[in-house]
């Protein structure tokens, strides 16, 4: 039987044998990092007269480190991200109408926790989509389920799952993640069938299911963009009984390089709208 050196270490002397059945074990209890490294960590363990502690505290954190990453990028992938954008990648400076403190509390997902729905106003290019995705992806990490969705694939679904006598599976479908994102409310108005669908959703996850939503329009328009004024106090009602509220204000961020290069004028010098822009 082999015997480690020094008896607070892993040992060296570990023969071909031991290692295949060591890794038949860890196969078994499906801990595939461990599997891949465990020869590579022994041998290190050895060389550095590793503590049985340290030892088991690096095998084990690598395989939670490396089931974490599978876990994140497969509900990345569930989440249906038109692309994946850290808020890392996110540039403060260039949108100062963003309280960058807001959004690193946001980050820390506890509005999640809260039940709290948050809304994100501004014109086409500032940024919704893309906080609405990072603000996503850290729900992700924080171990949420998330679901994306653009307000007119939800509603062109749930109108399709209506026709077809599946609505409430498809209302389940959209009120199981714990995260919902709507984006883009207002860039094509809904019908009257539309804004019934959405309220019904809406009414679903009140109070239980925290959502993002971003908007074109300000809530004064939303009247417009479901195409009855009583529908849409509805649905603000409840969604703004929980809600913060991002109005970005600001140059979109697709114009960032032209208004570099001085091909167009930024919002703030332009003279009247409809100019160069
Ligand atoms: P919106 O949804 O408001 O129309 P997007 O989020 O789609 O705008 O932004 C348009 C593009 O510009 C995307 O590629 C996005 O990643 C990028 N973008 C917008 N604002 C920023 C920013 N402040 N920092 C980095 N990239 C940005
Ligand atoms: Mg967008």
């Amino acid at each position: 039987m082999a015997k480690a050196a020094n008896p607070t270490t892993a040992s060296a002397m570990t023969t071909p044998a031991q290692i295949e059945r060591l890794g038949g074990y860890l196969h078994k209890l499906r801990l595939q990092k461990c599997a891949e490294r465990l020869e590579a960590l022994l041998q290190q363990a050895a060389a550095d007269e590793l503590p049985y502690a340290d030892f088991l505290e690096q095998v084990l954190g690598e395989e939670v480190a490396a089931k974490t990453a599978k876990n994140v990028s497969m509900r990345t992938a569930m989440a249906r991200f038109p692309f994946v954008k850290p808020l890392e990648t996110f540039d403060f400076a260039y949108q100062p109408s963003i309280d960058k403190r807001q959004v690193m509390t946001l980050a820390s997902c506890h509005f999640i926790e809260h039940g709290d729905n948050v809304i994100v106003l501004g014109p086409p290019g500032v940024g919704k989509t893309h906080l609405g995705v990072s603000l996503g992806i850290k729900a992700i990490e924080a171990g949420y389920r998330v679901l994306f969705t653009s307000a007119a694939q939800l509603i062109a679904t749930l109108t399709k799952a209506l026709a077809e006598g599946r609505l409430d599976e498809k209302l389940k479908f959209y009120t199981t993640p714990r995260l919902l994102i709507i984006d883009e409310i207002g860039y094509l108005p809904f019908d009257r069938q539309g804004a019934n669908l959405f309220f019904q959703l809406i009414s679903r996850r009140y109070e239980r299911g925290p959502m993002i939503l971003t908007s074109n329009q300000s809530f004064g328009a939303w009247g417009e963009v479901f195409g009855d004024r009583v529908i849409a106090t509805a649905i603000l009602d409840r969604l703004l009984h929980h809600a913060v509220t991002l109005n970005i204000r600001g140059n979109s961020y697709r114009l960032k390089e032209k208004l570099k290069a001085g091909l167009v004028r930024s919002i703030d010098e332009q003279p009247q709208p409809g100019g160069e822009i």
